[in-house]
């Protein structure tokens, strides 16, 4: 894997945590979209070479709203960035890791994108993300 190509943060409404991040971060939001696959909106900051992507759901019933029903606002997943994220998707399913969608599929920010079930990896949701050439 390589850099820690973004932090994702589930956050109840984006038109009060982007200007908050703006603040916080002292850089504008370059971009927002919809992912609709996943029934959220994003929003992404450039801070140094990693990206901060804010995550609200269109969803009452979606994963963010879930995962912000149980656990509160806050760190939602890390994501890595692969040069190859088929070759490591198999290689982390030889390592017994769990995939939550067994094919890459389209992601936020022009990516193609796999998540790993966080029960074997402490807790934390991993995201393998490759650039969409
Ligand atoms: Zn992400």
């Amino acid at each position: 894997m390589q850099k820690v190509e973004h932090i994702g943060i589930a956050v109840k409404s984006l038109a009060v945590s982007v200007p908050l991040f703006e603040k916080l971060l002292n850089s504008p939001c370059y971009k927002t979209e919809q992912v609709t696959s996943e029934n959220v909106n994003t929003a992404f900051f450039q801070t140094g070479e990693t990206k901060i992507e804010l995550l609200e759901s269109t969803d009452p019933e979606g994963v963010i709203s879930t995962f912000i029903e149980k656990k509160g606002e806050g760190l939602h997943h890390i994501a890595f960035d692969v040069k190859d994220i088929e070759a490591e998707m198999e290689r982390l399913r030889q390592q017994g890791f769990v995939l939550l969608n067994e094919t890459a599929k389209p992601g936020a920010d022009n990516k193609m994108v796999c998540f790993l079930h966080p029960r074997h990896t402490n807790g934390v949701l991993i995201e393998l993300c490759q650039e969409r050439s």
